[in-house]
């Protein structure tokens, strides 16, 4: 099955979602997708400018507990019911732990962990009466990163930040199993977004740096965010009511693969 093919199975009909960081990059390409797909799609993010057409938006910001509460609420509320929550919205971080002094350090844990443990905190009510309903159906998808397990060099607060979802991944699997919520991660490779596209306009030699990145990954390219979609949509979709606790690899094959320079 193509791509294109893939995107016309309309598994997601009648089941409501809610992406966070959903206006950009890896976000905006799920909320396409699961569009696409079926959903009722919500987007929840500090700026909303560019979530996908179609989609409702939520300007919150998920360092903010009751904002986050009131936009989880609120697709609940319109979409008629929450199923898919993918917690996405998250920042990058660069340096050693040298570099970055403590209030450095709470801001990024603030966005990238407690932001999905505040999405979490406040979806699980809803998810938990979708449940019943749709069982198998229903889960929660948070993007970690190859970061969380790779070692890679000058991302120690980032590293450390995805080191945290992925725990929470397995930690909230096993809570909320028994409910009928399953819960997993998507932990892509250097994906190619706007994060990315910023992240190359600060280095001295885009192109060298560009270059890197891609040498990093053994397919020798960047991630597509529609390629991330995809593996999201999965673990979210009906085919998937079996999978939960599970950190999925969308990496170019950094994690399996072991290459040497011939
Ligand atoms: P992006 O910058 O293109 O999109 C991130 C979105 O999150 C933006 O719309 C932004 O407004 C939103 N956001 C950021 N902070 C927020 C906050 N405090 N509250 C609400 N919304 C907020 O980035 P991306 O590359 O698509 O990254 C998405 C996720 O993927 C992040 O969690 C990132 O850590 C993860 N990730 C990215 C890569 C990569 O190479 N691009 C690799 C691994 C993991």
């Amino acid at each position: 099955m193509t791509a294109v093919e893939a995107a016309r199975v309309r598994d997601f009909e009648g089941l409501g979602a809610l992406v966070t960081g959903g206006a950009s990059g890896i976000g905006a390409a799920v909320a396409t997708l699961l569009l696409a797909r079926g959903a009722r799609v919500a987007v929840l993010d500090r700026d909303c400018a560019g979530a996908p057409a179609g989609t409702l938006t939520l300007t919150a910001d998920v360092t903010d507990d009751a904002a986050v509460r009131a936009a989880v609420d609120a697709a609940a509320e319109e979409l008629g019911g929450l199923h898919t929550v993918v917690s996405n919205a998250g920042i990058g971080a660069i340096g050693t732990v040298v570099d970055n002094p403590d209030e450095e350090w709470l801001r990024v844990l603030d966005i990238n962990v407690l932001g999905m443990v505040r999405t979490a905190r406040h979806a699980v009510p809803h998810l938990r009466r979708s449940a019943t309903e749709r069982p198998g159906c229903v889960s929660i998808t948070q993007t970690c990163s190859i970061a969380a397990t790779a070692g890679l060099p000058q991302r120690a607060l980032y590293s450390a930040s995805k080191g945290a979802v992925l725990s929470l991944t397995l930690a909230m699997a096993a809570d909320h199993v028994r409910e009928g919520i399953r819960v997993n991660c998507v932990n892509p490779g250097t994906a190619d977004t706007p994060w990315v596209g910023r992240l190359l306009d600060q280095a001295q030699d885009p192109a060298a740096e560009r270059a890197a990145l891609e040498a990093r990954q053994p397919t020798g390219r960047l991630v597509g965010a529609d390629e991330v979609a995809a593996a999201v949509a999965y673990l979210a979709s009906p085919a998937a009511a079996a999978v939960t606790g599970t950190a999925l690899p969308v990496d170019g094959g950094m994690q399996g693969l072991r290459l040497r320079p011939a």
